[in-house]
């Protein structure tokens, strides 16, 4: 008698979840994917609107809503791949030039190219002096990426220090000695000011770090490999909007028999002598398995999802202490007619970038001149919104939910989006756009919080400011309760797309040992 797969729940259909799913099933295990939206993707999500003047238009408004750009595109290779299946097929993936355009209110302006020659012709000819600064900060973060960048994307930092089949003395050894030469103890900001000496374009490598949700004046300097990264790998788009990923995945996933259950909530994890035995829904269901791969952020889920009795180590106050990281305001605009000047990736600059931060990471208060970050997709693909329409996305920073942050999201969420839309109306000329805008819809933390349980509101998990929540996030595999695994922006490597996809791949491969598949 042919003998019954290992059943895998996986709970959460973010694209760490999906990821996992995806890669266990293709590996032979019965896998059960429990989301308690209506749709798949997590913070990858989507809103399709029509125009409300053309509501049989064949061409509504879509927006993505989370996520906007696409970096490091082998993980998503690698991942279709891993599941039989080609990305070409999948993802119809376009390079972005400019990536991005960064403005400021005298009329100056820097882009960034996939071709690091072209930006180099940018830099020479914005701040000259910094030319030899900026190549040298550049192979900085290829050094960064050579030396660690696919043991620490790949491995967790247990796996890393151990070598195969066990510990190793030698490849320990060398890892001790790897943290120094990845910056792990210099910080960000002082890496970029050592090299950089124009400010703006020190301001302009700072906003980097806000990538994974980390202040560059507290995050180590090994996020200079972000800006490598960026250059190197280049930044994309999927046309079509960057929700297909998502539906891809779910259908790729479906294709190797994961059954992906949407509006089912997980109540709780069901621990049973330190073991995960599956999980209870919110309708009082029980569903068993063998084990269990949580992709809820994995603050929320330790002080929700597992009871304090099976989590002594995990106490809430132990959880208060991690720092959420950043978050932000969304606006999703539908404006009639349209603004050429924009560029795909448009970042307006304030006058003091640095005061930006400050309130974001610090006095955890709205800035009073926040830097805004514009996406117009229409400008790469026009089937994102109706003729003589732009779907603007726009995204200004705002600090998480935390308890020295006293904003109150009820009364400060329209004054915000009216300071941003006048903003960009008034100093960053995009003219009439309050009378111009025919849709919109508005993301503050609070919705961040309670639509995607994300810890804080943050968009990325867990901030990288400093060495711990950088390099010792909460473990991909819990060591006090077998077989329960974690993948998602709050566990290791970290937030971001092809992070949390990298945290599916370590989770499904630790699910997969445990099992002895
Ligand atoms: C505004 C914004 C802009 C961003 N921009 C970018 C960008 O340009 N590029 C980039 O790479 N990244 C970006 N990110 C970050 C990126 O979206 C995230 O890092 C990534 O999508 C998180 O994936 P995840 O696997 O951690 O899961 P999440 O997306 O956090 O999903 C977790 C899922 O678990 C589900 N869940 C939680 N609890 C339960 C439960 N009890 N039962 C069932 N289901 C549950 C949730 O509903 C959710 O669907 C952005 C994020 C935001 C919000």
């Amino acid at each position: 008698m042919a003998q019954a797969r290992p059943h895998v729940i996986v709970i959460g259909s973010g694209i760490g979840g999906l990821a996992a799913a995806v890669r266990l099933a293709a590996r032979g295990a019965q896998v059960t994917l429990l989301e308690q939206l209506p749709q798949v993707g997590g913070k990858l999500n989507q809103w399709i609107v029509p125009h409300p003047d053309r509501p049989s238009d064949e061409r509504p408004f879509r927006f993505d809503t989370g996520p906007s750009l696409i970096t490091l595109p082998f993980v998503f290779k690698d991942l279709f791949e891993a599941a039989g299946e080609d990305v070409r097929h999948h993802l119809p993936i376009t390079k972005l030039d400019p990536i991005s355009r960064f403005q400021w209110s005298d009329g100056s302006a820097l882009q960034f190219h996939p071709d690091l020659d072209q930006t180099l012709l940018q830099i020479n000819r914005f701040a000259p002096d910094d030319v030899q600064g900026f190549k040298k900060l550049f192979d900085y973060g290829r050094h960064i990426w050579e030396l660690a960048g696919e043991s620490f994307l790949a491995n967790t930092p247990e796996q890393m220090i151990r070598g195969e089949g066990g510990f190793d003395l030698l490849a320990s050894l060398r890892s001790i000695s790897i943290p120094f030469r990845i910056g792990m103890f210099r910080k960000f900001a002082d890496v970029i000011n050592k090299h950089i000496k124009h400010p703006r374009l020190r301001e302009v490598l700072y906003q980097y770090a806000t990538y994974s949700g980390a202040s560059p004046f507290l995050c180590p300097a090994t996020l200079a490999v972000i800006p490598y990264c960026e250059m190197h790998f280049c930044g994309w788009y999927i046309r079509g909007g960057l929700y297909t990923l998502a539906t891809s995945l779910a259908n790729v996933a479906q294709k190797l028999g994961v059954d992906i259950r949407t509006s089912t909530r997980v109540k709780r994890i069901l621990i049973d002598t330190k073991k995960a035995r599956g999980v209870e829904l919110a309708t009082g269901e029980t569903l068993l398995a063998d084990a269990v791969v949580c992709n809820a952020d994995a603050v929320f889920a330790m002080r929700h999802l597992v009871e304090p009795k099976d989590r002594p180590h995990r106490t809430n106050a132990r959880l208060d202490s991690i720092d959420p990281g950043g978050s932000g305001l969304v606006l999703c605009l539908g404006v009639q007619g349209t603004y050429p000047q924009l560029a795909h990736h448009t970042k307006f600059m304030p006058d003091d970038y640095q005061s930006d931060l400050r309130a974001m990471f610090e006095t955890r208060t709205l800035p009073s001149d926040p830097c805004i970050y514009v996406c117009s997709s229409t400008r790469t693909d026009p089937s994102q919104a109706p003729d003589d329409c732009e779907n603007l996305f726009v995204l200004a920073s705002a600090p998480p939910i935390t308890a020295n942050s006293t904003i109150d999201w009820t009364v400060e969420g329209q004054r915000y989006q009216d300071k941003l839309i006048d903003s960009l109306e008034h100093k960053w000329g995009l003219s009439d756009l309050r009378r111009r805008v025919v849709v919109s819809r508005r993301w503050t933390p609070v919705d961040l919080q309670r639509d995607y349980s994300a810890n804080a509101g943050a968009i990325y998990g867990i901030s990288s400011n400093g060495i711990r929540n950088a390099f010792l996030r909460p473990p991909n595999q819990e060591s006090k309760i077998s077989g329960l695994f974690f993948c998602g922006g709050s566990t290791h490597p970290g937030g971001g797309l092809p992070l949390v996809a990298l945290s599916g791949k370590i989770a499904a491969s630790l699910t997969l040992d445990y099992l002895r598949l």
